[in-house]
């Protein structure tokens, strides 16, 4: 899917405060069933970048995902997190989460142009001085995708569930790496277009 600039979309989605599983309590979330139906009716690229319980609640690939497919299919060693603000956590922050699924569609895809489209109730546009990222707040992505302002059209009604209610809330993965259609996509296009490998001698 693609924007009117030709652009390729890629969606992140924080959770907390967010997405409907764990709305604002002021304001509008983004009903989990768009993830859904955007994910798995339309085949489009959306990860989890924030609260991870939200990969099982989506079924959408997470930062262990793009760690998995950084190592196994387009680099080859393990992902590096500059300009980190890892260091003073014990595992990656949102930032990181979205640089390296960032990383892993322009490596895998050079020639393509992504706008990486980043919906988070903590501001995180400075992003967009680094890479082309958009990020919306959940209140007012709602309203772009409502007005018609989005490139993604608002799904059907009865699409997917759209209540707040968590269902299979844990952190425990129900699928396997291999099994994410996003990263079968990926492992199969850089098989058949390998790209080299970006830095170290892994
Ligand atoms: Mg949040």
């Amino acid at each position: 899917m693609r924007n009117e600039d030709g652009e390729k979309i890629v969606l992140c989605f924080d959770r907390d405060y967010t997405v409907s599983v764990n709305p604002h309590p002021d304001e509008r979330a983004v009903p989990i069933g768009w993830l859904q139906y955007w994910a798995h009716e339309l085949e489009i690229p959306v990860w989890a970048t924030g609260n991870q319980h939200l990969r099982t609640e989506a079924k959408i690939p997470g930062i262990r995902e793009a760690e998995f497919a950084w190592k196994e299919y387009v680099d080859g060693g393990e992902y590096e997190y500059d300009d980190s603000q890892f260091e003073d956590y014990w595992q990656p922050r949102r930032r990181d989460g979205l640089r390296i699924v960032r990383d892993v569609y322009e490596s895998t895809y050079p020639d393509e142009d992504f706008r990486f489209v980043v919906v988070d109730d903590v501001d995180v546009s400075d992003l967009s001085e680094e890479g082309p990222w958009t990020h919306y707040f959940p209140w007012d992505f709602v309203e772009a995708v409502e007005n018609g302002e989005f490139a993604l059209d608002e799904p059907p009604e009865d699409a997917y569930r759209n209540d707040g209610v968590p269902f299979n809330s844990t952190d425990d993965p129900d699928f396997s790496h291999e099994k994410q259609r996003e990263l079968q996509e990926i492992r199969t296009d850089l098989h058949e277009h390998p790209v080299p490998s970006k830095g170290g001698t892994n």
